[in-house]
């Protein structure tokens, strides 16, 4: 593992920052989640002006620069996991780890814990409701929580972005209802995907279900509400052209 602090490489063990942080005080602060690709940061440019985005929403300063690829560098290559945190008492931290396995399938369940009444979601620090969400999937024999927006429609998964497949239409629930505009949910709109209000007999009825994250890619919800689904055609041609682009992208890097 590898671990930078504004900029510095630091052994994990004296990686510490101040309990009078407001990261840690409060939770306020932002961070970001992605995964390389054979060493490359292919989706950072898009995960950081997410960051930067939020980040002026929330009036929360960010430095000029944030330093990403020394330490995924220092990490050597490969596929890795990492975590680039922004704290309000103007910390930045860069964690990079093995990617490690990654499930090719999920199961998923609608929980009752839905998003406050807000335009748009930030990836705050503050994440304990959506481990709580998690939780209540997991007490529900599932691996993700699917949360509703405050209309009782579907919205986004505890750390997912969700979308059904109806016939040859791939759609999501529209950004504007506090859901996290993932940077795969972007990329998945970019094939050809489109926003619309999915309720929840809608998502149960759906040909197909997948969710799509930053490190887990596209995959596909093969169990919902424990009813088994079988993961279909659609699903498979999206995951297939999403990871062929970022494959191409990566090795036409010059990062
Ligand atoms: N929604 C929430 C609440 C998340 O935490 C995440 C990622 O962790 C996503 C959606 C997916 O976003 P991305 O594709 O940028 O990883």
């Amino acid at each position: 593992m590898i671990v930078s602090i504004d900029g510095r490489i630091v052994p994990p063990e004296q990686a510490t920052i101040s309990i009078f942080d407001r990261g840690f005080q409060h939770g306020d602060g932002l961070f970001e989640t992605l995964r390389t690709w054979a060493g490359v940061a292919v989706t950072w440019p898009e995960h950081e002006a997410r960051l930067r985005r939020s980040a002026a929403t929330l009036r929360l300063p960010v430095a000029a620069a944030i330093e990403v690829h020394p330490a995924i560098e220092a990490a050597g290559g490969g596929d890795q996991r990492v975590k680039v945190i922004v704290t309000r008492g103007g910390r930045t931290i860069v964690i990079v780890e093995p990617l490690g396995p990654l499930p090719t399938e999920v199961s998923a369940a609608v929980v009752d814990l839905p998003l406050a009444r807000r335009r748009e979601g930030h990836k705050m620090l503050a994440y304990a409701e959506n481990l709580i969400a998690r939780d209540l999937a997991i007490a529900a024999g599932a691996d993700e929580a699917i949360r509703l927006d405050a209309d009782g429609f579907v919205a986004e998964g505890s750390s997912s972005n969700v979308f059904v497949v109806e016939g040859e239409d791939v759609l999501t629930p529209p950004a504007g209802n506090g859901l996290l505009p993932g940077i795969t949910r972007g990329r998945v709109l970019g094939l050809g995907g489109r926003e619309r209000r999915i309720s929840v007999a809608e998502l149960r009825a759906a040909d197909e279900v997948f969710v799509t994250s930053a490190v887990r890619g596209v995959v596909a919800v093969t169990r919902l509400d424990g009813v088994a689904r079988v993961p279909g055609p659609v699903t498979a041609r999206i995951a297939g052209t999403y990871e062929g682009q970022i494959r191409e992208q990566a090795r036409s890097s010059v990062v």
